[in-house]
């Protein structure tokens, strides 16, 4: 199948009452796990580098064309889109011109009046090109690439001026955070997501920091309208986590390794890669997206 944009399948989602998974990559190994777990979950996904990973891919050409070379020599059947996370104007700008299929544009840094502008602006290139659009009003609390927020609650009436710029899913915070959660942090703000979708009625919603929230907490604001679950720290961690005990086990003498062969990068990242696999499994099926493509 080939390359997709985002639209109709977050739209889908949001019509029938699950969430699909937005899934941020690191390189080419990130990449084949992510796929392999959402043929094998029959799973529509999108495959997001925030911008310092493209960075570290080689750039915004290099990350797109391993994603898309991927699929087709996988062949996939899902449809998957190549989303760009949090991007600054320019980026996005870059990305449409790259072949990305979706794009977050980020201005909430940015004065209101400026993001609304900027994100209009790049709908209307977006849209001619048939790529779809996230934006975010209100910040996400934590840091990603130097975008850092409180974590307030989106204003519900910038929510709606956003939506009216013609973008296909809106990033709003509801005490959502970026990275590992706090052990002082008092969950999802489902009143004010309740509020949010009741001002935007059937509007897709995307739960950004998806990684550390309760599932039940997650599958409660998809109940209420998000439809697109961003997951980056979570893999990450099961990934560390998954590397480190292959290194101690074989340290240990525990497992039976084969020492002559632990240099090869193919054997040592193994482990890692599969519970990323694992992970996206899990949070498909945690998200209601398995059997969806
Ligand atoms: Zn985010």
């Amino acid at each position: 199948m080939p390359l997709v944009s985002a639209e109709k399948f977050v739209k889908a989602a949001r019509e029938n009452g699950y969430a699909v998974g937005g899934f941020n990559t690191n390189n080419l190994e990130w990449t084949q796990a992510i796929l392999r777990a959402a043929e094998s979950k029959k799973a529509p996904v999108l495959i997001q580098t925030s911008m310092g990973a493209a960075k570290y891919m080689g750039g915004y050409k290099v990350a797109r064309n391993l994603i898309a070379n991927l699929v087709e020599s996988m062949n996939i059947t899902v449809p998957v889109a190549i989303h760009l996370d949090h991007g600054h104007y320019e980026d996005s700008l870059e990305c449409i011109e790259a072949g990305y299929t979706s794009i977050m544009f980020d201005g909430s840094h940015l004065p209101v009046e400026e993001n609304l502008a900027k994100a209009r602006e790049v709908v209307e290139l977006a849209h001619s090109k048939g790529i779809s659009v996230e934006a975010e009003v209100g910040t996400i609390g934590g840091e990603e690439d130097g975008i850092v927020g409180k974590g307030e609650l989106a204003p519900i009436e910038d929510a709606i001026a956003m939506v009216e710029t013609g973008i296909d899913f809106l990033a709003a915070g509801i005490g959502n955070i970026h990275g590992p959660y706090p052990e002082n942090w008092e969950g999802l703000d489902l009143d004010h997501l309740k509020k949010l979708t009741e001002a935007v009625p059937g509007f897709p919603i995307v739960l950004h920091g998806g990684s550390g929230i309760p599932d039940e907490q997650i599958q409660e604001a998809i109940r209420l309208g998000v439809a697109k679950v961003n997951v980056n720290t979570e893999g990450q961690i099961a990934f560390a986590n998954a590397t480190r005990e292959f290194s101690r086990a074989y340290d240990a003498d525990e497992a039976g390794y084969d020492k002559k062969k632990l240099f090869d990068p193919r054997k040592f990242l193994a482990p890692g890669i599969k519970a990323v696999q694992d992970a996206v499994e899990d949070r498909i099926d945690v998200f209601g997206s398995a059997n969806k493509a």
